[in-house]
């Protein structure tokens, strides 16, 4: 009998979470847990690794660096909860991709249509820098997802990170080499699992809160990205 794939994902999602793979990180989400930011007193944090989350149907795959430790960190759910995710979701909610502008958190009525948001590693890092040995514990969950969201015909990764773990798990383009990350850049990613023949792998800055600040990554250039990846979508 032929498992559903809201069930496989709810399957690879009960994994993640229950991931304690890298003492590190264990460690981190654990003590940022105790010691909340004063906005924060008061909340119970997630502490725990996160699973992706959206439109299982999705043709646009979203691709993170890891959870903030007082974003999704503390809410359970990526990019919800912190700066960089009101940036991310206004864009998407201007796209026609979300539901709402905002994400606040676990349970704020948020959801995605035609889009799935994942990340390089589940865990929050200290100063948001995974360890490569961290990154690469973590790399089969995102190959996990991106091989059950069979409908994904572009793959968007946020920042260099995003950029070269998609590369790591075999994105390469259909001829020559991958060149190094640029915002903007797009391949035609040839068929390497988990990736498919036809998909389209781009590239955008982050939008940390450091790059939104400084004016390296804008609204428009965000929204630039999002309606080339809707250029790009096949049926
Ligand atoms: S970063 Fe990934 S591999 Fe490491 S503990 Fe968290 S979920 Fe597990």
């Amino acid at each position: 009998m032929s498992t559903s794939l809201p069930a496989r994902l709810a399957a690879l999602e009960a994994e993640v979470v229950a991931c304690t793979a890298c003492p590190r990180l264990v460690a981190w989400r654990t003590a940022v847990a105790a010691r909340p930011r004063p906005a924060h007193d008061g909340d119970t944090y997630w502490a725990r690794p996160l699973p992706g989350f959206g439109d299982p149907d999705a043709w646009l795959v979203l691709v993170g660096l890891a959870p903030a430790a007082h974003g999704g960190n503390r809410t359970g759910r990526m990019f919800t909860g912190d700066r960089s995710g009101d940036f991310l979701f206004a864009a998407l909610h201007r796209a026609g991709l979300a539901s709402q502008p905002e994400s606040r958190e676990r349970g704020d009525g948020l959801t995605l249509s035609g889009a799935f948001v994942t990340a390089a590693v589940r865990c929050a890092p200290p100063d948001n820098r995974p360890l490569p040995e961290e990154r690469r514990a973590c790399a089969p969950f995102l190959a996990g997802e991106l091989a059950l969201l069979g409908r994904a015909t572009v793959v968007l990764a946020l920042g260099s990170i995003a950029y070269d773990e998609l590369r790591r798990l075999g994105a390469a383009p259909t001829v020559g080499r991958a060149p190094r990350f640029a915002h903007g850049l797009e391949l035609e990613l040839g068929a390497a699992r988990p990736f498919r023949s036809g998909q389209h792998l781009l590239c955008s800055y982050h939008p940390s809160q450091r790059n939104v600040f400084t004016g390296l990554l804008t609204a428009a250039m965000l929204d630039g990205v999002l309606a080339r990846a809707a250029d790009l979508r096949r049926p």
